[in-house]
Parts: C-alpha cells; structure tokens; sequence
C-alpha cells in the first residue's frame, strides 16, 4: 500500500493512514506501507535547493530548515501518542534534519547543484516522512520498521532525477522484507533508491508509486494499492473536467496510455513492474476508503465504452521540420530521432505526412531550445529547409482499448472538436489503436477536453 502527498499531508493524516494500515492488518493481511513526503515538502526542498545554489543566502537555508523542523515535529505529535515513542521519532528528525541542513549549506556555498545532490536533497521528503508513520503505527499497537528505498533494497541506475531499478532490485527486496511480513509493518520511502554505489537516487517526481509496485512485485504481492486524494482513475482530471468519474476497471495498458499522456495520477512506469506477475494494481481513495476505487488489470473484457478517458498534458512544444529535399531521401527520420536523443530530448508525440515533406514532433517545453540547436546542427546543410518551433502547445489524447479495431471514433473525435471550433494542429495515433492523440493551442485545451468527455459520454455514472 503506497500512500501520497495527501494522503500524509499532516499528523492528523498520518494518523488516519496508521489505523486504516491496522485494520487491514487486522482482518488478515501482511501489508508494507510505502509512504510519499508530506504534501509540499518535495516541492520546498528543490525550491530552496535552487535558491541556495543560485543566492548563497545561508540565512534563507537556516529559515526554511527551521520551518521543516517545525512542521515534522507537529506531524509527529499529532501522529503519535506515546512519549517514549515520539521521543525516539524527533530524534531521528533532527538527525536527519541536521544532515539536510549541512548538505544546503555546503550548496550555498559552492554555488552550484548537480542532478546528484538535487537527488539527495529531494530525498529529504520521504526520509522525514518514514519515521513518523513507523511511529504512528507503533503507537497504536503495531510493530513496525522504517526503511529507505535502499536499505528496502531497491538498487537503481545512475540517472539522477529518474532512475530505474536494476534486476537484482526484485531478489533484494524480497530477501529483506518478505521474513518481517509476520512480525510487523515494514514502512518504506516512496521515491528513493541508491545506485550501485550506495548513492541516493530518485524515481522521478511522483516515484512513491513506482516503489510500491516495484516492491509489491518482488513480494509476488496479492494487489498494489496505491492510495490517493481522488476517488481511483478518473474519466479525465477532476481538476479540469468536475464531472469526471472513476473508472471502475481499466487495463494495465490503457493505465500506461494514460499516465503518458499527462495523466498525473500514476507514475508512468508505475504498472510495469505489476505486469511482471499480473498483479492487480488498485487505486483507492485515502479520505473514502470504504469507495471501490479503480481496479487496473491484464485484460479488460472489451467494454461498452470505446472511450474511457481523456488526458492533457501541458508545457509541451512543436517542432516542424520541413524542405523538399527531405522527400524520398532515406534516413531523415532516423537521423532526427538519433540527433533528439543524444541531446537527451524526451519526445512526446510524432506525424509525418506520407507526403514526407514534413516531420512534426511535440517536445517537452523544457527540451524545446536543445532539441532545434542540436536539429538545426545535424542538418547544417542541405535536406532540412525550416525549423520552426511553437511553444503555445498542448496535446490532448483520448485512450481506451475499445477502440481497436472499431469505426468512426476518429470521426466523431475531430467531428466534436470542429463542431466545437477547436482547431487542430496535429493528430497521431499508434497502431496499438489504444489512443489518438493531438495537438491544440493551449487555450483551447480544456474546452477540447470538456467537449470529447461530453462527447463519449464519460460523466454518467457507471
Ligand atoms: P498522490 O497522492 O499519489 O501523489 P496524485 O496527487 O499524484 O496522487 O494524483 C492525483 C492527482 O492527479 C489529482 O489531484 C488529480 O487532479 C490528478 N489527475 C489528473 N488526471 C487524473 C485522472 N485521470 N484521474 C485521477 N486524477 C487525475
Ligand atoms: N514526494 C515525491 C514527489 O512529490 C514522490 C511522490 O510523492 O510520489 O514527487
Ligand atoms: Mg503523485
């Protein structure tokens, strides 16, 4: 069981995580909690990160570890209620607290961050977070042992800010975890690992539930629940659309289609290791426990919905390539895409028309200089005529595997949006058929996303 930003949010929160962990406990089941940081907390640590390296300001550093202290503390008070337990839990704060505070310092001072230490810094969040659900969950009877992802044995890839498990992660974790499953409640950071050096790692933003899946794999686990503010997968972000209702079965692959496509409710690795096992992956409601939530699996008998959901994903640019020359001539594609990745560009979305002249490619924003500097390079001469770029983008996808194979969803798709004024950019949609995807200017995101949700009729309860 992963539990969020929210979900931890507070003591009092905590707390209610703490009783609703035992009780499942109780009625028979060996858990492992994983635990995000408190809401905010992730966010404050780069923040003040960046600002140490850029200002040096170390008055700034003492300020905002000062309010960190503070905060834990409370969490911790409201959470536990034994003295001797929340004695043990404000020490290890301060023990932690005092070895963040150092590491803030020596930034401003050296005036620069490296992917490394933003990594360690951000690691903070959870390692705070840990000792105090441990304590909760101690207070109220249970036996219980803090973990971070590597001391739970999850061994990473040394890429900074996104790293990903190694194989031996899966024998590690179950080596370490799986003989305390009788005794107690293993409670594990979400987001954070170690490299084959013992280095600090991080998962990605919203990593917590890639670690539970990771580690509900390497257990065989019955089900991964990860739970959050929002009542399962959503038919669209309740943010954008209030309609939006939680789809009570999805596939593991229309899950995936999902969090690509700017869902942010699930890690997009965050099903893959659950695929390993086929293990059932549920998405439950911390505040309403007592919902169904969503079930992700395997196979999702074929649907009276076509359409089961609607994503946006935002801070995103175009590029198009374009020049006559490009026609016929092969290799042009493969050399964009091998330029792109060697500057380390994620790509969110490819066209090209049959007539070849044409290559369109949706960026993440913050790629977007480095992707036209490294194009404009490769293709000093010759071939390529224009590079042009728009950063005034968002790409919208409508995803569910009832689509495959069925007539006429692109039809009423792009008939809706034009019936709707809504002009598109441009379209993609994979083979698999499981979504198609395009782009709109941003403004008119989230009317495309109001439309095509009316339009599938994706607000009716199912
Ligand atoms: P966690 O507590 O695990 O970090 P998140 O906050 O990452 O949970 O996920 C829930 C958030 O994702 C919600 O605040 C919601 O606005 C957003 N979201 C975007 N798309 C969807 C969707 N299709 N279904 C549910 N939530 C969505
Ligand atoms: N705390 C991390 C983040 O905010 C990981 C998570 O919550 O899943 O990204
Ligand atoms: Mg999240």
């Amino acid at each position: 069981m992963k539990f969020g930003g929210t979900s931890v949010g507070d003591g009092v929160r905590m707390r209610h995580v703490a009783e609703l962990a035992k009780e499942y406990r109780d009625r028979g089941n060996e858990i492992v909690l994983v635990t995000s940081a408190l809401g905010g907390i992730t966010d404050a640590l780069l923040k003040n990160a960046c600002e140490a390296s850029e200002t040096g300001k170390t008055s700034s550093v003492n300020e905002f570890i000062a309010d960190l202290k503070e905060k834990h503390h409370k969490a911790a008070r409201e959470a536990i209620n034994s003295t001797e337990i929340l004695e043990n839990v404000n020490a290890e704060i301060d023990l932690r607290i005092e070895e963040l505070e150092k590491a803030l310092i020596g930034i401003c001072y050296l005036g620069e961050l490296t992917m490394r230490s933003v990594d360690y810094i951000s690691s903070y969040g959870e390692r705070l977070a840990a000792p105090i659900l441990c304590g909760s969950l101690q207070s109220l009877g249970v036996s219980s042992r803090s973990f971070t992802g590597g001391e739970a044995g999850i061994v990473t890839t040394d890429e900074y800010g996104n790293a990903k498990p190694l194989d031996v992660t899966y024998s590690l974790v179950k080596e370490r975890l799986e003989p305390l499953l009788n005794e107690c409640i293993p409670v594990v950071c979400g987001f954070i690992a170690e490299n084959e050096a013992g280095i600090i790692t991080t998962l990605g933003r919203g990593g917590s539930d890639f670690t539970a899946s990771i580690i509900g794999a390497a257990l065989k686990a019955n089900e991964i629940w990860l739970w959050k503010e929002v009542d399962g997968i959503m038919t669209t972000d309740p943010a954008i659309v209030p309609e939006a209702r939680p789809i009570p079965v999805i596939s593991y692959i229309e899950a995936m289609e999902l969090s690509y496509f700017g869902a942010k409710v699930l890690h997009p690795r965050a099903i893959e290791p659950a695929i390993r096992h086929r293990i059932p992956v549920r998405v439950k409601n911390t505040f309403h426990p007592e919902l169904a939530g969503t079930l992700v699996v395997k196979d999702e008998k074929k649907s009276r919905d076509i359409v089961k959901a609607v994503t946006v994903i935002k801070k995103v640019a175009l590029i198009n390539i374009s020049g006559a020359g490009m026609v016929g001539t092969i290799g042009v594609a493969a050399r964009v895409f091998t330029t792109l990745a060697n500057a380390g560009v994620n790509i969110v979305m490819i066209s090209q028309g049959s007539s070849e002249a044409n290559i369109s490619i949706v960026v993440d924003e913050a790629h977007l200089d480095k992707a036209v500097k490294a194009i404009k390079a490769e293709f000093k001469n010759g071939i390529i005529r224009e590079v042009t770029q728009d950063r005034n983008i968002a790409v919208v996808a409508v995803v569910g595997a009832g689509m495959a194979n069925t007539p006429g969803v692109a039809g009423r798709v792009f008939g809706a949006l034009g019936s709707a004024q809504v002009n598109v950019i441009m379209i993609s949609q994979g083979s698999s058929q499981h979504n198609i995807s395009f782009a709109v200017s941003e403004e008119t995101a989230k009317k495309a996303v109001e439309v095509l949700h009316r339009e599938f009729g994706l607000e009716h309860q199912k």
